[in-house]
């Protein structure tokens, strides 16, 4: 515990805050901002890991002003904690809370999405019909897992015949485990990959197949096992020191690698899954599979105007400024977390660094300033090697790694300290980051 309170100094890192997270009682809180006055009508699209963070950010700074945060779903999800969920680690449970309990009294939460966006008018409709004037918007709706883009595949196949998909639910990674733990047991093909799209946590499909290797080694069957890796291009992680060492690690491990592998449908009855790859369609036979679906903007936000007209055309992303976040074309529009269009950053941990810059330039505007925060692109990635070990993954926009505690944590080695800050002290960060105290 002292060594974490410890790293809980450091300045830097999501994960930094994590040992933060569990120290708290130990440290110093900061100086409160200075508050500013103002009847602004500020509109939240999201009640996920941004848009509840921010709501109590802003609530926090900003006296008198409307602020309306819009989020159909009851349950808030933990979604760091999915692969433990679907490695056996945690319960369903673990990720899943209520959405009311992360919001600030003193703003308004309409309980419907959004259904259409309106950046001329400066209006948003929600699925019940009510219209929301605003002078500024915060789109933090989060993305679309497309299901429906692999044929033969539906979320109701989860949880039988090898079939898992630990994106989607804590439900689906309990399922998923399920299905891993059978497969672990009795040996045969895994299937475990990720799509040509943007996603969420690039990290956590190789830390599935770690995981699968591991559990396999552990029960003592891993020489009955095949864990296939299915890569979407000719490289296994965008930063190339870390795809570096996750390859010499999956050689290690006797994981292998099918780069330019693309899931495209599934078989169940058969148990073939169909990849397109650069030489035509290849079709594998499994005994599980992980489902990890391209990934896009919610359709109401690629109907709206707001995405990137020559970039990411097929995802729609919008198109905000890498430092600022703020939208290129319409300046009183805010993005925040993985529906952002920047190179880098689809992870919560990136979520702690784009809340301060929003937060900065449109409270700065309200007080008659310039915001001057900026986000490098900071993004983190704990990849978990084998039970017990993680590699503590920093980068930025450059593909610098930015270790939060230089010289104490190594990125590039399977260090226990990494483990933990993933296993145990990530979610009390993540609770802290949305209650906006981190
Ligand atoms: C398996 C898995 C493992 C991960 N591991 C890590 C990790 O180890 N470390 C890490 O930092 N990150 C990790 N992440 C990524 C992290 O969870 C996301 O990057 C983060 O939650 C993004 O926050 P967000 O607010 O953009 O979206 P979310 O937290 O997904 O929230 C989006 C919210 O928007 C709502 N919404 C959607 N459409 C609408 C609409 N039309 N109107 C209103 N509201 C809408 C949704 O209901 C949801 O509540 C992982 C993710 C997964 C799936």
């Amino acid at each position: 515990m002292n060594e974490l309170r410890d790293l809980a100094t450091s300045r830097r890192g999501f994960l930094g805050l994590a040992a933060g997270g569990l120290a708290t009682a130990a440290l110093t809180a900061p100086a409160p901002a200075q508050t500013v006055r103002s009847s602004a009508r500020i509109v939240i699209l999201g009640a996920g890991a941004g848009g509840a963070a921010i709501a109590n950010r802003l609530a926090a700074r900003i006296e008198g002003a409307r602020i309306t945060i819009v989020d159909g779903r009851q349950q808030h999800w933990y979604q760091p904690g999915f692969t433990l969920i679907a490695s056996g680690l945690r319960p369903a449970s673990y990720s899943a809370s209520s959405t009311g309990e992360w919001l600030p009294r003193s703003i308004e939460w309409i309980a419907e999405y959004a259904a259409e966006i309106d950046p001329e008018a400066q209006r948003v409709t929600t699925t019940g019909g009510t219209r929301l004037d605003y002078d500024y918007l915060i789109v933090a709706t989060g993305l679309t897992l497309d299901w429906d883009a692999i044929e033969g595949f539906s979320l109701d196949m989860v949880g039988q015949d090898g079939i898992g998909a630990h994106y989607a639910s804590p439900e689906a990674a309990a399922a998923t485990w399920r299905e891993m733990d059978r497969y672990t047991d009795r040996g045969g093909v895994a299937h475990i990959g990720r799509p040509a799209t943007e996603m969420k946590c690039a990290g956590a499909p190789l830390k599935y197949a770690f995981l699968t290797d591991d559990r396999a080694r552990s029960k003592g069957t891993r020489g009955d096992c095949q864990i296939i890796y299915a890569a979407h291009a000719g490289s296994l992680f965008g930063v190339p020191i870390v795809n570096e060492k996750v390859r010499m690690l999956f050689d290690d491990r006797g994981i292998d690698v099918r780069y330019s592998h693309v899931l495209r449908a599934l078989d169940a009855e058969r148990k073939i899954a169909t990849y397109d790859t650069p030489g035509g369609p290849v079709e594998l036979g499994y005994d599980f599979i992980n489902v990890i679906p391209p990934q896009r903007a919610p359709q109401v936000v690629r109907d709206s105007g707001l995405s990137w007209a020559d970039r990411w055309t097929d995802q729609g992303w919008i198109e905000v400024d890498m430092h600022t976040l703020r939208h290129a074309r319409y300046p009183n529009v805010f993005g925040i977390g993985d529906i952002n269009g920047v190179p880098k950053g689809k992870t919560a941990a990136s979520v702690k660094w784009h809340l301060p810059v929003v937060e900065d330039h449109l409270v700065s505007e309200l007080a008659g300033r310039e915001g001057t925060r900026r986000f490098d692109g900071y993004t983190s990635c704990p990849l978990i090697t084998r039970v017990g070990r993680a590699m503590l993954i920093e980068f930025d926009y450059n593909d610098n790694l930015v270790p939060s505690f230089p010289g104490v944590i190594a990125p590039l080695e399977e260090l226990w300290i990494s483990w933990l800050m993933k296993e145990v002290a990530l979610k009390a960060t993540y609770n802290a980051m949305l209650r906006g105290r981190a």
